[in-house]
């Protein structure tokens, strides 16, 4: 069968920290081989675990600062204190030549490229919404101080910004309950699939001429 042309997705994934998001990205990648992960600049410290350049680039704010000023970015915003923004370099040509990139971003994030859709032809094409949310509060809590990552203060701002952010979950437009682990990675690989099947993103008929 013919592989037709296309346009990648831009495939926006939020929610609250320690809801799930690099768990079920991670699960994606393993199951979608061919989508790439949107690496973001931050500001914020390394954790342990983690690979400068794979899951963040991590700056200073001098560097993140010349960065803002120089346009580069698709967007930006303040989130748990630290900067975190996502370089057009990292999305643009990816999705113009048919790559899948997934971003891991907060909905402040979120809302700026939905804006850029209503108005920019690329993005409108590209973007799909996913939130992702734990359970409930006392879920959300248990993953965080089990994943072991964060001091009890980053934890405790998390865990507050978490009411806020929870709050936004019908700006976007699928919706994740990750209780367990297995039927949210199912439910997010099906999505991805169905996404996949969007004529919207085809640059040429997906058959040959009859
Ligand atoms: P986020 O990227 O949204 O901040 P993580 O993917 O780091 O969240 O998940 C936070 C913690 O919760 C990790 O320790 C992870 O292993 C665990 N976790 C993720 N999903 C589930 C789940 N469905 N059930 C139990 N633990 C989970
Ligand atoms: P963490 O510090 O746990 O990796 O991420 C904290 C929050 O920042 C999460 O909500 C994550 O989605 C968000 N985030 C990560 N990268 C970006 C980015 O490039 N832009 C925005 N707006 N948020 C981001």
């Amino acid at each position: 069968m013919k592989k037709p042309l296309r346009y990648g997705m831009l495939l926006i994934v939020s929610g609250p920290s320690g809801s799930g998001k690099s768990t079920l990205a991670k699960r994606m990648f393993e199951r979608f081989t061919e989508m790439e992960f949107s690496v973001s600049c931050t500001t914020r410290t390394m954790r342990s675990g983690e690979v400068a350049g794979r899951d963040y680039h991590f700056l200073s704010e001098e560097q993140f600062r010349r960065h803002v000023e120089a346009g580069d970015f698709m967007e930006f915003a303040t989130v748990h204190g630290n900067h975190y923004g996502t370089l057009k370099s990292e999305v643009i040509s990816r999705v113009e030549n048919g790559i899948d990139v997934l971003l891991d971003i907060d909905v402040q994030g979120a809302l700026q490229i939905r804006k850029l859709a209503e108005t920019d032809p690329f993005f409108a094409r590209s973007l799909e919404t996913v939130f992702v949310t734990p359970p409930s509060h006392a879920e959300l809590e248990k993953r965080l101080r089990g994943r072991g990552t964060d001091a009890p203060e980053v934890i405790a701002r998390r865990l507050a910004n978490s009411k806020r952010e929870l709050e936004f979950w019908r700006e976007y437009k699928y919706i994740i309950v990750n209780d367990e682990l297995s039927v949210a990675e199912e439910a997010l690989g099906a999505l991805i699939q169905s996404f996949r099947l969007s004529s919207a993103r085809l640059k040429e008929p997906p058959f040959d001429e009859c």
